[in-house]
């Protein structure tokens, strides 16, 4: 037994990291979770005895298959599938696919342990799983994106379903993926269930799923506003990303009465210091879900609006900053120049998007900082409610969605400053969320024994 939390941490991370070499994502997302966990586990004989963290970090299973496709030339093109079911002691796999050049074992491993966590911080009984490949959607027409998700699906159907593994979205996959996706499944397996959330309205999706990460996103950052006394109407807002979960947020954000200032891609951020209101996010969407342009576009069209390639938004002022766009997109020098500029509030719809010293420096100078596994669990959550109207074979209307989400996102909150709030009030979100979301999972694990 290790009574000593920070000896823990290093002893623990030692057999991590050589357990699972070459995984520096992974390490990140266990190592910050670990450290807020230790001073629970150092005073636990049972944590320990049961192993509960070292089960934990050990995916349940990880499935890797070949996904092999014939392009529009009707060359074969491979890729490498994924699904990492990670932790099922309260409910099936449940979490995102992710297409992206960049995906490896590493970033699987590390989204579908943060989802774990996630999951169970949104109240629904969700386990925590994460799948996608190393597919690059960018410059593909549709014909070649539906042939990969039906192959891809083509294997992953065997692993999946409504009690199994419930898989949904992420950066890459959208609407138009889900359809082929639940299209293929429901060929191969000859039956209409929820086995995929984000699905369309009139096949079964739920009302306000596309909605749902980027409001919740907002719903959150106004529940810590309050706790100061303040909220997000008149504050100027810096985003980053420009997909699903960026563009709701902006929406929300501005219908809060807040101006959103930034929005960004890979290639660079737009700057439109007259905010960017209703209508011009109604450009903004169909710019990038119809045409799936640039966002450089968006200065073309707005000539007030700057485009800075080659840069993330961090340098502009702003009051409230809302990454929302990939893991580790925020470090140390862009986290000092959001406090230089002012910035009180940091809220994650990305998952892990800033950098262990950028969360430091945060909490350092006690700045409002929420984890993406707490403020952005909005979409996972109503992908819950999508698996429940599935199973009840109806479906609620907007209103009433948007009241459960609302009310999901202030109990998350309310879990955040419960078991963050430290000695001086300051609420530290991260440790909340962190021993919030693992109490619910350890003491299943606890609960169903050795397995
Ligand atoms: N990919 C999203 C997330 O990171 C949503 C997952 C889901 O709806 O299952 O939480």
């Amino acid at each position: 037994m290790e009574t000593n939390p920070d000896r823990y941490v290093e002893a623990f991370m030692a057999q991590l990291i050589a357990r699972n070499p070459g995984e520096p994502e992974f390490h990140q997302a266990v190592r910050e979770v670990a450290e807020s966990l230790a001073p629970h586990i150092a005073a636990s004989p049972v944590l320990q005895k049961m192993k509960i963290l070292e089960r934990m970090t050990e995916p349940e299973r990880v499935v890797i298959f070949r996904v092999p496709w014939l392009n529009d030339r009707g060359e074969i093109e491979i890729n490498r599938g994924y699904r990492v079911q990670m932790n099922s002691a309260i409910g099936p796999y449940k979490g995102g696919i992710r297409f992206h050049a960049s995906v490896n074992l590493s970033i699987l491993k590390f989204l579908a342990f943060e989802q774990t966590f996630k999951n169970s911080l949104t109240t629904l009984p969700m386990g925590g799983g994460k799948g996608g490949a190393d597919f690059n959607p960018k410059g593909k027409s549709d014909n070649e994106v539906m042939k990969f998700c039906q192959s891809y699906m083509t294997e992953l159907a065997r692993h999946i379903g409504r009690d199994t593994d419930v898989p949904a979205g992420d950066i890459g996959v959208g609407g138009r993926e889900i359809g082929y996706l639940f299209g293929q499944y429901k060929r191969l397996r000859d039956e209409f269930t929820g086995t995929l959330t984000g699905k369309g309205r009139d096949w079964g999706g739920s009302p306000l799923r596309p909605e749902a990460t980027g409001y919740g996103v907002c719903y959150f950052t106004e529940e810590m506003l309050a706790t100061r006394g303040d909220s997000l109407a008149g504050k100027t807002v810096c985003i980053s990303g420009s997909g699903n979960v960026a563009q709701y947020a902006c929406e929300k954000a501005t219908q809060l009465g807040a101006k959103v200032v930034t929005l960004s891609d890979s290639s660079g951020y737009v700057h439109d210091p007259e905010g960017i209101d209703a209508a011009k996010l109604e450009y903004v969407m169909e710019l990038k879900n119809v045409f799936r342009g640039r966002i450089k576009e968006y200065a073309d069209r707005y000539p007030q609006a700057t485009y800075h390639p080659g840069e993330r938004p961090w340098g502009v002022a702003c009051d409230v900053a809302m990454p929302c766009a990939t893991q580790n997109e925020l470090d140390g020098n862009n986290a000092q120049a959001l406090v230089d500029n002012g910035c009180i509030c940091v809220v994650e719809g990305a998952n892990m998007p800033s950098t262990p010293e950028a969360i430091r420096i945060f909490q350092r100078h006690r700045l409002l900082y929420a984890p993406g596994k707490a403020a952005n669990a909005g979409g996972v959550a109503t992908s819950g409610l999508e698996m429940c109207q599935n199973s009840m074979r109806l479906s609620w209307t907007p209103e009433e969605v948007d009241a459960r989400l609302h009310g999901i996102m202030r109990d998350i909150h309310t879990m955040c400053v419960r078991y963050g709030t430290q000695a001086d009030g300051y609420v530290n979100y991260a440790a909340g969320a962190n021993i919030g979301g693992f109490m619910k999972v350890a003491n299943a694990m606890l609960a169903q024994g050795c397995v």
